[in-house]
């Protein structure tokens, strides 16, 4: 009766394509064709709406893995795309859990409504949640509790920023820093940034976050320049989000912070991480370019982890790639060197960026750097900037003030400032 593929079916008219009561384990995008939506009350059939092309059929029994609560019969003949339970799951449990529970409820409402309408001739199975049982309302929880904690924490001045040494890889000198979020919890205590900057950016706190890594770079760069003569070269790089990067609000609102701190351009680096920059080309070239004339630097960060899309690098003026650990990491040393297949490979892959990066004129920054051995093969291989554990781990050399005004100098900060050379 019906012509089937994996993911394509056509029905003629007038038959039924799922039945009120039968367990479901596909929904159907209608692609063509009209079908009609029906309950059973008192032994006759209820049409409760008609669907069209572009819409949606079955998919509640999916969601819930309850019964059909309707049967479904085609108008007119049909062309339907199947979706599988497994294709939908995987979105589900993709979904943000708050929205998943507004979500599970919803429809547990609507097959309450149906009930009513079906006057109850028939007894529904109990629905499944659609995650496990109270793991959904948990996580919605404490989701909400999250948010809500960083919005409060960022508004009281918790965020701040620890800075981390980088390094020139042939005077082994501390060139400038980059600072790295920490949230200050009254309670928890110092919270790393895995746990709340991808909660900041699904809530789009995250750029209340760039605008303060930005005032707090700017200012604590100007206190390095200012404090000795050979620390005038200084800079910060402070990490924003490619949207912040876009928005020419940002760029007028990091012209103000140079001002405010009486900083030169060049004492600031915007680092970003690659990924939506292309979809938005034509904006982000522009203001790449007005970053470009002011003097602030932009740096691509993580490059080597993941895709990385060389072709693009070379449409904007960055200042500088910087590349990821995972490929610091493949650099072999010791007896690592006879388990990896191709010892050279990291070496190959970095020559390569290097090369890359510097017929761009990018500057090359390399980071995750925790040994001597790829502390000397980096620069070996032409990265001019060194980061990493090896070096020295983010810490807090400025004390801050309450609410993100005042930032004293530690007077433990000196130490920091100047690196042997790691053979010495
Ligand atoms: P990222 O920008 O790639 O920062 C480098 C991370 O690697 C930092 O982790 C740093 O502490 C760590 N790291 C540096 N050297 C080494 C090393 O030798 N070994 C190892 N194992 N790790 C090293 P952190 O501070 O936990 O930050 C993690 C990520 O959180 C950052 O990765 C960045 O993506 C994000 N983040 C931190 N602060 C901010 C911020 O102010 N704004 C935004 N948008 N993201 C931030
Ligand atoms: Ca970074
Ligand atoms: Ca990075």
């Amino acid at each position: 009766m019906t012509t089937e593929t994996d993911i394509r079916r056509t029905y003629p008219a007038g038959v039924t394509i799922f039945e009120e009561g039968a367990p479901g384990d596909c929904a159907y995008v209608i692609e063509q064709g009209e079908v009609e939506i029906s309950i059973r009350r008192d032994d006759r059939d209820v049409v409760l709406a008609h669907r069209h092309a572009g819409e949606i059929i079955g998919e509640m029994a999916i969601v819930d893995a309850a019964l059909r609560s309707a049967s479904v019969k085609t108008v007119t003949e049909c062309n339907v795309l199947v979706l599988t339970r497994d294709q939908l799951q995987s979105r589900l449990s993709r979904m943000d859990p708050v929205l998943r529970m507004v979500f599970g409820v919803i429809l547990d409402r609507f097959r309450d409504s149906l009930k009513g309408i079906r006057g109850d001739s028939q007894v529904a199975a109990p629905s499944a949640p659609i995650a496990g049982p109270g793991e959904t309302f948990r996580s919605a929880i404490d989701r909400i509790e999250l948010e809500q904690e960083l919005r409060r924490g960022v508004a009281a001045g918790e965020i701040e920023f620890h800075h981390q040494p980088l390094i020139c890889a042939a005077s082994r000198r501390t060139i400038g820093y980059e600072a790295l979020a920490r949230w200050r919890h009254p309670e928890n205590g110092l919270v790393g940034p895995g746990r709340f900057i991808p909660v900041a950016e699904e809530t789009g706190l995250i750029h209340e976050i760039s605008r303060l890594a930005v005032a707090s770079a700017a200012a604590a760069a100007a206190r390095l320049r200012r404090e000795a003569a050979d620390q005038r070269d200084m800079y910060i790089s402070a990490n924003v989000t490619p949207e912040d990067l876009c928005d020419p609000a940002f760029f007028d609102y990091v012209c103000d912070c140079l001002g405010a701190a009486d900083l030169a351009p060049d004492g600031l680096v915007l680092e970003i991480t690659e990924s939506t920059l292309i979809e938005n080309a034509d904006q982000a070239s522009a203001m790449l370019h007005r970053y470009r004339e002011l003097g602030v630097g932009v740096s691509i960060d993580d490059f080597g982890a993941g895709y990385s899309n060389f072709n693009y690098l070379a449409l904007y003026p960055f200042r500088s790639v910087k590349i990821d650990k995972s490929v610091v990491d493949q650099i072999a040393d010791g007896e690592e060197e006879a388990a990896s297949g191709d010892p050279d490979r990291g070496e190959k892959l970095i020559r390569a960026i290097v090369m890359m990066a510097h017929g761009l004129d990018f500057k090359v920054v390399a980071e995750g750097v925790e040994t001597a051995q790829q502390a000397d093969a980096l620069g070996r291989y032409g990265c001019e900037t060194l980061q990493g554990y090896f070096f020295g781990k983010p810490q807090l050399i400025f004390d801050h003030g309450p609410a993100r005004t005042g930032m004293n100098w530690r007077a433990d900060r000196s130490e920091a400032l100047l690196l042997e050379p790691s053979g010495a």
